[in-house]
């Protein structure tokens, strides 16, 4: 699927940088390119998660920073706002803690990464994106927080499904693929934790990533 996916987008490329096509014709190769953008992004989505399914999880996972991970989220989160032209909404990362979770560096900062680029997709512009990280009764909790327009409750056990996605979302705009909260999913489950939804339509959202208290580093010993 991906050879032939880039030989298409190449040619593609080609007719319209060298405009071979009369000016009619440019908006339909740009929908088709477009398209194929967005194929590639489904196929990205879809191999990651088939490699997560069928891959044990490293045995020997790394101690990893919280501090450097939230940092990580906000730099990822500002390119995302840039790049959808959200100049008012606010990336805060609230936590200071100086703990460490047991994993691994890409999937965790994958997983906040899909939360974090959720928050900014679906909140409009000037909406503030808390990201934070807590205890709570020994478990470590990485926290998403957004005052985005919210979830309806029908939709909250779905949304973990692959491809699901609530209606609105399929604007042109937010261009996702419905498997973001579906690889979160399957990541926390390597890491033995799990994802915790809360949501009020008109008020925002919140996405908690729950580790198991053995996965929380403070001091060279887990917090229990
Ligand atoms: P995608 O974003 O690619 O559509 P996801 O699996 O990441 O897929 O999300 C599933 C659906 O959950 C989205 O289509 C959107 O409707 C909803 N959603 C996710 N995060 C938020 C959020 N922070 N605020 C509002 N809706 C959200």
């Amino acid at each position: 699927l991906k050879t032939p996916l880039t030989v298409i987008t190449g040619y593609l490329e080609t007719i319209l940088d060298n405009r071979l096509v009369t000016s009619h014709g440019v908006r339909a190769v740009e929908q088709a390119l477009k398209q194929s953008g967005r194929m590639n992004r489904l196929l990205q989505d879809l191999l990651l998660l088939s490699q997560l399914e069928t891959t044990a999880p490293d045995p020997n996972p790394t101690q990893l920073r919280v501090r450097d991970i939230l940092d990580h989220a906000a730099r990822e989160a500002d390119e995302v706002k840039n790049a959808l032209q959200r100049e008012n909404t606010e990336i805060q990362v609230i936590s200071t803690s100086d703990l460490c979770l047991l994993g691994d560096w890409n999937e965790l900062t994958s997983a906040i990464n899909n939360l974090t680029s959720n928050a900014v997709r679906y909140s409009p512009d000037g909406a503030v994106i808390e990201l934070g990280f807590l205890i709570r009764d020994g478990d470590g909790l990485l926290i998403v927080r957004d005052n985005g327009p919210g979830i309806l409750p029908e939709h909250l056990p779905r949304l973990t499904e692959r491809f699901y996605r609530v209606d609105n979302s399929h604007s042109p705009t937010t261009g996702g693929t419905g498997l973001g909260l579906a690889i979160v999913k399957h990541i926390l489950l390597r890491h033995g934790g799990t994802l915790e939804i809360d949501s009020t339509p008109g008020r925002g959202s919140e996405f908690r990533c729950v580790f198991p208290g053995e996965r929380v580093i403070r001091n060279q010993g887990a917090v229990t």
